[in-house]
Formats: C-alpha cells, structure tokens, sequence
C-alpha cells in the first residue's frame, strides 16, 4: 500500500507544504474526514488538487469534502459572482459523481480553519492562485492550522515554482516550459472516493439567489448571458473549437469579426476548465500541426508567462512593473501635446469618435469579453488619449477587471502591461506620446479584417 509521502512524491513539484507543523505521514488522530478547499481550481475534472485530497482520503479511509467559502475579491461585482455560483453548481454536481461532498459557506460563516476543526479535518489541501490576494489568505491559514497544509499549482501545466525566477521575454519561457511537458502535460488520474460521507456537513445551495443578502455587493455590473458557466459547457465548447475553428486558428487569430479563437478564458480565469484538459484535446486533434502550435503557445506560453509575472513581480498591477526602458521613454514623452483626450465616463460608455474602439469596448460592456486583437488595439489607444501614461494604465486595467469576465487575472495583468508599458515587447519606432512602445493604427487595423461587420455586430449587441 501506498504512503501519504509516495503519493505526494507522485505530485512533485505542483505540490507546496504549507505548513511544518505536522509530518504527512502524522494525520490527526482519530480525524474524521480529508478537506479540499477549493479556490482558483472550481472544478472536479483534471483538477490535481482534488486528486490528490481523493488519494489521500482512499488512503486513510476517510471521506473527501470539497469546501468554497464565498468572499469579497477586489474588483469582483455581480457579474463575476453570478458566473462563479453557476458555475460552482455544475462542479457540485460533477463531485457527486466523484463520490466527494461540496459544501459552500458564505461570510460570517465561511472560517476555513474552525470548517476543519467542524469536520475533524485530517488534513487540509487547496489550490494555488497567484495573485496576492488569495496568496495572502494561505499564508494566514497556514499560520493558524494545526493539521498538514498542501497546495497544488492546478491552474497551470508547468508548475511555477519549475521556473524559480521572474522570466522576461516569450522566447526564454517557451522552452523552459516545453522542458517539463513529458512530467507535466500528462493526464490527470481523477480518482474516485472510496468512502462516502454519511451524514455531509450542512451546506449552502450553489445558486445566484444568494447574493441577495449580501448589501455591499457591487451590482451596477450586470451578468451576461454570452457564456453559459461551468465545465459541461467549457467541454462542449472547447469540443466545438477543436473540431471546426482549430484548424483556422492562426489565419483568423487577428479577425475579430469571426469567431476564430477559443473563447475559452472565463472558463479558465474561474477554474471551471484545466488548461491540461485544453492542451490534450488540442494535441489529440486532428487539425494542422502548425494550428495546434499556434494555439498551444498561447494556451501555455503566454499564459504561464504570466502566471510567471505576477508570481514574481509584486507591482503586477501598476505601471512600476516597467522596464527601465519603458519607464525612460514614457517619461521622455509625458509632456508631449495630447490632441485627443476621453474622461473616463467617455471612454467607459464607449463615446469616442472612434467606431472600432468604441465596438471593443460595447463587446466588454455587454458581452464581458473580448477578442485578443482588440484588446491590444482598445488599451493602446487609451494610453494615446489619457492625460498620462499612469492615468491609462489604472483606467486599462479597472475597466478591464471590472467588465472582462476573464478579469482580474494573470493574464490580464499581463496583457495591459504589454500594451500600455511595453512589458514582454521590445522598443519599436519612436513616436509622439508612445515614444518606443508599439504603437497599433485604427486604420491599419480595420483593413486587416471586417471591421465594419464588426461594429455592426457590437452595436447589435449593445440593442443600438
Ligand atoms: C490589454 C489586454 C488585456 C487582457 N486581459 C485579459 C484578461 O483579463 N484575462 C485573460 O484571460 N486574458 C486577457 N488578455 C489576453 C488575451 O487577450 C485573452 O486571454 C484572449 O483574448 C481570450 O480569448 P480566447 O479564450 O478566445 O483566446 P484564445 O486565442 O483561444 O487563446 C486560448 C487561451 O490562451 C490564453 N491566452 C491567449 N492569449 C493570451 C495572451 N496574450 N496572454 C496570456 N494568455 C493568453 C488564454 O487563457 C486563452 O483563453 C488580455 C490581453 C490584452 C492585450
């Protein structure tokens, strides 16, 4: 029979011990069940995290409980937490299955640490989310429990901690990931509990209706009805990519007006899709080599690049996260003359005398998403049209997390610092107000692809 150290050594790197306090091999005694906390990974299928809690309850013979506390984020608003708790009810289902109860809590009640004392926790075993937020809440808990602590870095294919460091450019991370493929971008087992809870803990339902009670819960931002949450409809959509847009991926990568890319990133942001799940799929296709590695640079490159970014650099979210030369030539170029200036209120209720932009931001507004290549094009001309490059970054990155489905994640931070601060680019050619960050044209972009069909369809969108 296994040891709970063989089956951590399985995980290897993806795994963090928390806490010292208790060896793995040391259980509680006399504990009455193993709990999973659920954070970033909100899902039951390829969820390492969850494998290993079902692992180690098959091990000790005790039942797995997966427990989600609901909590404040910075920046979340309705629509966020609307996707989330739908969501959540399709992952509730989905653990049944696995024979692991879900239990929900909602503030006052969501204390993780007297849930483990409640249950007779074991052990305890999370997931692992970048940010700082939710980085800060482990670290608490980790102080404060007496039972063994993991985390599991379930969002990623190449855990972090691989890369050891801050990592700068696309080209240097891309084969440091591809290193750890053969260990990494294998399977996931999804076990199956052995042991069923008699009696679960009491729980909250997984519906909407729930925030009702929460008075100060940001509501001006409301649900959208452009993706159906949970992983069931993540897998029918990811299916539906593979077999008939994968193999245009590249060709249609910089048309936003054709529904060429995966959209497959709240999926991803929330959890309630593993990017190991995507990348299988993606390599088991039967699409064009050249399609697949497109597609899986994205998926893995940029994206764990920046898991890479905010892993290691704490100012993720300012224009601080420059680099020196960025810093130089936006400042050289602060003073310059901005013929064109949008307040905020402007630029938020997509008043611009620009069409495609105002289209990109109308497709945020209404349909919390938006196609790669417009992003590029919305966030450079923020930075063309506000007073200073630190006033477009903040309103970039805001508007994105409040609005984006796919907000407040690492990608997000990424992404406005490539656009705004040059972050992960390189100087181009100098010009007013950009100085040496890459600068993108209205006019170049809209005779790159249909862009009047485009904004004929944001408009649609927006009922105008
Ligand atoms: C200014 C700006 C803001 C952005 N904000 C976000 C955000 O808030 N959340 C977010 O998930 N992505 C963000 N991105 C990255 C990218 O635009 C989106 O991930 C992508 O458009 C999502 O659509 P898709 O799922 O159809 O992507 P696909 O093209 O189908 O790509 C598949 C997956 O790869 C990842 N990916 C693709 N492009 C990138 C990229 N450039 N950087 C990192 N990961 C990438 C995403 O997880 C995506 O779902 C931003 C980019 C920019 C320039």
């Amino acid at each position: 029979m296994s040891s709970l150290s063989s089956i951590l050594a399985a995980y290897k790197d993806r795994v963090t011990a928390r806490n010292s306090s208790r060896s793995p091999g040391d259980p509680t005694a006399g504990a009455r069940a193993i709990v999973y906390w659920m954070q970033r990974a909100q899902r039951a299928l390829d969820n390492p995290a969850l494998d290993l809690a079902i692992e180690m309850g098959n091990h000790l013979g005790l039942p797995v409980v997966a427990y989600f506390g609901i909590v404040p984020f910075p920046g979340a608003n309705l629509r966020h937490y609307d996707f989330m708790l739908r969501g959540l009810a399709d992952a509730a289902r989905q653990l049944e299955a696995r024979n692991v109860a879900f239990v929900l809590r909602q503030h006052p009640h969501n204390n993780l640490a007297a849930f483990c004392d409640e249950v007779g926790a074991a052990l305890l075993v999370g997931d692992e989310n970048p940010l700082r937020e939710p980085e800060r809440w482990r670290q608490a808990l980790a102080k404060k429990l007496r039972i063994p602590f993991f985390t599991v870095d379930a969002d990623v294919i190449v855990p972090r901690r691989l890369l050891a460091k801050a990592q700068y450019a696309a080209r240097i991370i891309r084969p440091r990931l591809k290193a750890h493929f053969d260990d990494y971008l294998v399977p996931c087992s999804n076990p199956r509990a052995k042991i069923a809870w008699d009696t679960p803990p009491p729980s909250l339902t997984a519906d909407p209706a729930l925030l009702d009670d929460w008075k100060s819960l940001d509501r001006s931002v409301r649900p959208v009805n452009s993706f159906t949450p949970g992983t069931t409809a993540a897998l029918a959509q990811l299916k539906d990519f593979v077999a008939h847009r994968l193999a245009h991926y590249p060709e249609r990568q910089g048309d936003p007006a054709q529904d060429g890319s995966s959209r497959l990133s709240p999926y991803l942001h929330f959890g309630q899709l593993s990017p190991i799940t995507v990348a299988l799929a993606v390599r088991k296709s039967k699409a064009p080599e050249e399609c697949k590695e497109k597609y899986l640079d994205e998926l893995i490159t940029w994206r764990e690049l920046a898991a890479n970014f905010v892993t290691y650099c704490p100012v993720y979210d300012s224009i601080e996260c420059a680099e020196p030369w960025a810093h130089r030539t936006l400042g050289a170029h602060s003073a310059d003359p901005r013929p064109i200036l949008y307040t905020r209120q402007e630029l938020e209720e997509a008043r611009t005398h620009d069409e495609l932009w105002n289209a990109a931001q109308l497709q945020m507004l209404h349909a919390g998403w938006m196609h790669n290549y417009m992003r590029m094009y919305w966030a450079k001309k923020i930075l063309e049209w506000s007073p200073s490059p630190q006033a477009a970054y903040r309103a970039a990155m805001e508007m994105n997390d409040r609005y984006q489905l796919d907000g407040r994640d690492p990608s997000g931070y990424a992404g406005v610092a490539w656009a705004v601060a040059g972050k992960f680019d390189r100087p181009w050619f100098e010009r007013p107000i950009f100085g040496t960050i890459r600068y993108m044209s209205g006019p170049a972009a809209a005779k790159k692809f249909n862009a009047e069909s485009y904004i004929r369809e944001m408009k649609a969108l927006a009922g105008e």
